[in-house]
């Protein structure tokens, strides 16, 4: 059924800031695409290729197993894309409202790390949660990174995980890194094909999805699961459905607002920041 806002923009996108204005709970669930304004390569784009190599092929506990030096080569090579992007004006005014509202989460399949950057960023610039608290960022028990962190590794024995930014010499398997605690190899944190999802992040984001007025959907194909059922789960709730990607996905039918932008552009007006 074609929407309001496919015939008047305008109309859409002034539907959904004012509807974002007045929730007192919204969900966000960004992709890939929130990032490619911060120059991160999508998996689809020719430069999410390494060597080659198709992500398939090298995101799986089986290539780990098989080969964790290769696998690592590549994540080093993928932090290093990362760590020269900077968080761009989406990012940064997702993590303004999250910072001063306690009824807005950030749900990303992203494992680039740049709303917990953005967020960092807001705390420091004194924009942050108010108690000025510890924490790094604002409040990431509100940020849900669905698939994991590029910037975090997890011990494949013991299970322990931490954050991690240095560099990983992969030049051969004896200087990959190993745990401290129980000396097995460690392994990027981020959701590999074939496995399931943190059960305890999921979950959060399955009753955000439930309970959240407007639901914002930025930057995804919306072909990757959870982030079409959880889009789908908050329309059935009852929530306003509004997306914003410069191309129709298959949730696009179902949008009650959906603005042909990019994300950069569209954000910081819908959001008022
Ligand atoms: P995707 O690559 O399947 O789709 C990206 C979507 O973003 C497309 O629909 C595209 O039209 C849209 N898009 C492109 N530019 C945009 C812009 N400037 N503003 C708004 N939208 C824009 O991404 P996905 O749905 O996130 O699925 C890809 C999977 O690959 C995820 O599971 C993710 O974990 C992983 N991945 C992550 C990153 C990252 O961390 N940045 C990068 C590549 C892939
Ligand atoms: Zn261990």
């Amino acid at each position: 059924m074609p929407n309001r806002s496919d015939r008047d923009p305008d109309a859409g996108r002034r539907r959904a800031a004012a509807a974002l204005a007045d929730a007192r709970r919204v969900l966000v669930l960004t992709g890939a695409g929130i990032s490619a304004d911060s120059g991160v390569p999508t998996f689809r784009g020719e430069d999410g290729l390494w060597r080659d190599h198709r992500p398939e092929e090298l995101a799986t506990p089986e290539a780990f197993a098989r080969d964790p030096r290769l696998v690592w080569e590549w994540y080093g090579w993928r932090r290093r894309t990362v760590a020269g992007c900077e968080p761009n004006p989406a990012h940064l005014a997702l993590a303004r409202r999250a910072a001063r509202d306690e009824g807005f989460w950030i749900a990303t399949q992203n494992v680039d790390a740049l709303h917990e950057e953005a967020a960092r960023r807001v705390s420091e610039g004194g924009d942050g949660p108010e108690d000025g608290g510890e924490e790094e960022g604002a409040a990431p028990d509100r940020l849900l990174e669905l698939h994991g962190s590029l910037f975090r590794i997890r011990c494949t024995g013991c299970g322990r995980r931490a954050p991690h930014r240095e560099q990983v010499d992969a030049s051969e398997l004896a200087t990959l890194p190993r745990c401290g605690a129980c000396g097995a190899l460690l392994r990027p944190d981020v959701v590999w094909f074939g496995e399931s999802l943190e059960p305890d992040v999921l979950e959060a984001a399955g009753r955000a999805a439930r309970t959240c007025e407007v639901c914002l959907v930025v930057g995804t194909s919306a072909v990757v699961q959870p982030a079409a059922s959880l889009a789908v789960s908050a329309a059935r709730s009852g929530a306003l459905l509004v997306e914003v990607n410069p191309e129709e996905t298959p949730l696009s039918a179902r949008a009650d607002v959906r603005l042909a932008a990019r994300a950069a552009d569209a954000l910081p007006g819908l959001l008022g920041d």
